[in-house]
């Protein structure tokens, strides 16, 4: 292997789509900086979602690779860095042959890594890092904003990306190309329910069972941040008759795995007039109901629906949801993030704009390698910042 003229960075799939998307466009800059080749492991599920992005090339990770069941490989795994680091196999000295360093190294970046995992973001760990052929690397949050932490990749990210703020933007429209199959989805979609309004807005909802809220107070929520923020006119509760304001229209999509709430918002809108009187209409691609189906459309309608987002002119997204930074990434946009309940209500205020149109971060580390302490990853950089949504995360802006 030692002769080999590539580096390789395997990726392999963990958690949602948003997950995965956030992670292959982090590997792929990670990939970048580190002169290495990128292929996916490309599971059943996500089977006819992606155009090859990359003109005569494929980035799947052929079928006979002899790592098998990488998808298993985890934080208990031997062949995590931070394993490696704990059992003496690895040490952190930059000057290590590359000869003495196992073939390859399992990067368990997700949400639940552990200190010696995430001495990833130091820079001796990569300088030795750099000479493994294969790194083998599982995710499921965004961590490119870790990566400007790094004093070996920062003239480099600087080149790259000039303007802090439009990294996954770039990234997310470079590398995602949805297939026709999807394509089709999305066109049929946008022409049928979207393309003649005058005004586009897009309602992302999710909600997480670790931060339950009642479908109702949620929906308040939502309302409760559309009219404060004038993103939607607010209703005459008492009149059902008036003008229509020259028939002005505005299409909203609503995207969830529960019908409910745009069913309400619909029927809202339907017995009342609205205050400027715009003529308000709601539809919503799917329900799909649960996170998780076998069914092969389920991936791509989430796909769809977060690119018919992105073409909407205003967003409101769900705080903490990867499908929904997608959906601002790829429409470069700052939504207004709806945040987390407290006690099963509604937050106050019920939603925030975003500083950027950048993901967050959920869980950057917390270790300075060079001080040799812990620090606020959120105070160090003039171009990160904490997130609206979640309180610890980071993110990038200019
Ligand atoms: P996150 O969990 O909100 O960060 O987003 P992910 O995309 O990683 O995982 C949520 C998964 O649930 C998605 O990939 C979809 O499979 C499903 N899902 C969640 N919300 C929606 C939605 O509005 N529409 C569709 N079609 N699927 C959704």
């Amino acid at each position: 292997m030692g002769l080999m003229e590539c580096n390789y960075l395997v990726w392999s799939p963990f958690n949602g789509l948003g997950n995965r998307m956030m992670t292959i466009a982090s590997a792929f800059v990670y990939a970048l900086l580190t002169n290495r080749v990128l292929l996916l492991h490309i599971t059943e599920d996500m089977l006819d979602l992606f155009c090859e992005p990359f003109p005569d090339s494929t980035w799947v990770l052929p079928s006979d690779f002899p790592v098998k069941d990488l998808e298993k490989l985890n934080l208990g795994s031997e062949q995590t860095y931070g394993n490696y680091l704990k059992n003496k196999k690895i040490k952190t000295d930059v000057k290590v042959m590359a000869e003495s360093l196992p073939p390859y190294v399992y990067l368990h970046l997700e949400h639940d890594y552990q200190h010696l995992d995430r001495l990833f973001f130091c820079d001796n760990d990569q300088q030795v890092l750099a000479k493994v052929n294969w790194l083998l690397i599982k995710s499921d949050i965004y961590f490119v904003p870790g990566l400007f932490f790094l004093s070996l990749f920062e003239d480099e990210l600087k080149w790259m990306f000039p303007e802090r703020e439009t990294v996954f933007h770039h990234l997310s429209r470079y590398l995602f190309h949805p297939t026709n199959s999807v394509w089709g989805m999305i066109t049929r979609y946008y022409i049928s329910y979207m393309a003649k309004a005058d005004e586009k807005m897009g309602i992302q909802i999710r909600t997480f069972s670790w931060m339950p809220i009642s479908i109702e107070n949620f929906a308040n929520q939502i309302l409760a941040c559309s009219w404060q923020e004038n993103l939607l006119p607010s209703i005459n509760q008492n009149m059902t008759q008036a003008g229509t304001n020259g028939g002005r229209t505005k299409a909203v999509l609503v995207t969830s795995l529960n019908s409910e709430y745009c069913e309400k918002m619909k029927s809202m809108y339907y017995e009342h007039t609205t205050s400027t009187g715009e003529i308000i209409s709601f539809s919503q691609p799917s329900h799909e109901e649960t996170q998780h189906t076998e069914k092969q459309t389920h991936n791509q309608k989430a796909l769809a629906e977060m690119f018919l987002l992105s073409y909407c002119d205003v967003l409101v997204t769900s705080g903490w949801s990867t499908f929904g930074y997608v959906a601002q990434g790829i429409a470069s946009l700052k939504p207004w993030i709806l945040l987390s309940p407290k006690d099963q209500k509604a937050p106050n205020p019920p939603c925030r704009r975003a500083m950027s149109m950048e993901p967050c971060f959920h869980a950057p580390p917390s270790y300075d390698c060079k001080a040799n302490k812990n620090v606020d990853f959120g105070a160090i950089l003039r171009h990160v910042k904490h997130c609206e949504d979640v309180g610890n995360g980071i993110k990038l802006y200019d």
